[in-house]
């Protein structure tokens, strides 16, 4: 029998060999992160960061990990993997699925050390807090009246509160942020975070086993309930109507309930009526797509956090190029790591066009230099080039270069700061500066938004 202080033990001796064996910037990026949770007789649970990372250590490290275990402990001890869980929420049930979504089931356990698996709900993501989430207009309003239910559950009139927007959006975070909130200050004890696919199966198998009181009576006892992706219960006219009266019995006892879906609730079709004007008389809030500064900033926190030291200009390529999903901006991180840590070379700007590409994620902007925007730009509006980007402060002048630095960055794949260059040499805050006068004008003014349509036309066919 092995203790907890054997685990680390074993492990950190891995990691001695381990370390001798592979270049240092794979050990950082790819060992350090490993956490050892507990032994048993033949395995050693390994903590990783997400799957993406498993996968990863699978397929290229799995040799070097069992050699090293059987070397420290002359034995066929394996190593069997975890997801990270936050330690911080014990009391929240645990459900395997939900963490490895399809794949490797069979290989990876998702298991609690210290808790085992309790049977209901899905284990709140201890990263998922309102630190890490980084506001910017498309998600103040959500992340303010989250914070608000938060600290006081039940008690405001957002109940329920519904949060809905894209995919990729934070919509997950936001919820279960609400629960690590409320449980670490004690607000709420019992916080059930589950999605709604998960309740509609656990729902099934209560019917097959005969337990459906004791669904009702799970759900029924809770503090908190955080259902994720209503949008899944559409049509599941069962489900619905055991949420129906869970949810009423709830918010009978002012119990606080959070939803979140991927489209406004009005649109949500196959839901029954009597659910539906029960959230017309909620709360609902809407995330949007991150603006520039917003992704940047994204990028720049998930950076720091992992510890990752990224040059200013590759993670501005990133955000210029993947707009829509934070999700995907994510992932390009991940894979960026990954390329060089297995090609061994430096993360910089080539190597992020080069990954960009071979994900497509760069977007089909027209060939168009901003020699050919600046020139449109001038016979636009009737200015030369040497005007556009000199000194001149002239109304029209100025209006030209803002639009000219618009449209470059809609149209070019240049980095701020290069724009600023093409511009007679201005810092990247003028670009940015004129890129958002330029959309909040256009978001104003009708006509000007108009004109500047027309001139995006213009310049495709230039
Ligand atoms: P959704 O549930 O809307 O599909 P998620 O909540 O799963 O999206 O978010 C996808 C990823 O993006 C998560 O890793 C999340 O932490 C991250 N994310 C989303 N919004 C933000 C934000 N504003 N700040 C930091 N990270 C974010
Ligand atoms: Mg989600």
């Amino acid at each position: 029998m092995y203790s907890s202080g054997d685990c680390q033990y074993i492990w950190g001796r891995c990691l001695d060999l381990i370390k001798g064996r592979v270049p240092q910037q794979t050990f950082n990026t790819w060992f350090q992160p490993i956490r050892a949770i507990s032994v048993s007789d033949n395995s050693i649970f390994l903590q990783v960061p997400n799957k993406f990372f498993y996968d990863w250590l699978d397929s290229h490290y799995k040799d070097t990990i069992q050699g090293s275990l059987r070397e420290v402990t002359g034995n066929g001890m394996s190593a069997r993997y975890t997801i990270l869980l936050s330690e911080a929420n014990n009391n929240i049930a645990d459900q395997e699925e939900s963490y490895l979504p399809g794949a490797t089931q069979q290989k990876v356990e998702i298991r609690s050390a210290q808790t085992g698996m309790l049977e209901r709900g899905t284990r709140i993501n201890g990263n998922y807090v309102f630190e890490n989430f980084v506001e910017g207009k498309s998600n103040q309003f959500a992340k303010a009246a989250s914070i608000a239910v938060a600290n006081s559950p039940g008690q405001t009139s957002f109940n329920p509160l519904v949060i809905y927007g894209g995919t990729g959006l934070g919509k997950t975070h936001l919820l279960q942020a609400i629960g690590n909130h409320a449980l670490i200050q004690g607000y709420a004890e019992k916080i059930v975070y589950v999605s709604s696919d998960t309740f509609t199966l656990d729902f099934i198998a209560a019917i097959q086993k005969n337990k459906t009181t004791d669904f009702a009576r799970y759900y029924r006892s809770v503090d908190m309930l955080l259902l994720d992706d209503i949008q899944f219960f559409q049509n599941k006219e069962q489900t619905q109507e055991q949420f129906f009266h869970i949810f009423n019995d709830l918010f009978q006892h002012k119990k606080q309930i959070v939803l979140t879906t991927d489209r406004p609730p009005m649109e949500l079709r196959g839901l029954q009526e009597r659910l539906l004007s029960r959230f017309q008389s909620s709360l609902t809030v809407d995330i949007q797509s991150p603006d520039l500064e917003t992704r940047i900033a994204i990028l720049n926190k998930k950076a720091i956090s992992d510890g990752l030291d990224l040059p200013y200009e590759v993670i501005e390529y990133i955000a210029q190029n993947v707009k829509s999903n934070i999700r995907e901006l994510e992932g390009l991180l991940i894979r960026l790591l990954a390329y060089s840590s297995l090609m061994k070379v430096d993360i910089d700007i080539v190597l992020a066009r080069k990954v960009l590409r071979e994900t497509g994620q760069v977007e089909k902007k027209s060939i168009l230099s901003i020699e050919d925007i600046q020139r449109s730009v001038g016979v636009v509006y009737s200015v030369n080039l040497d005007s556009l980007v000199g000194k001149s402060r002239t109304k029209e002048v100025a209006e030209a270069r803002m639009v000219a630095m618009y449209l470059a960055r809609e149209y070019t794949n240049l980095s701020l700061k290069t724009i600023g260059i093409y511009f007679g040499g201005r810092d990247h805050s003028t670009v940015v500066h004129a890129c958002k006068n330029i959309e909040k004008r256009c978001e104003k003014e009708e006509p000007f938004g108009l004109f500047i349509n027309s001139v995006k036309e213009k310049i495709k066919n230039f």
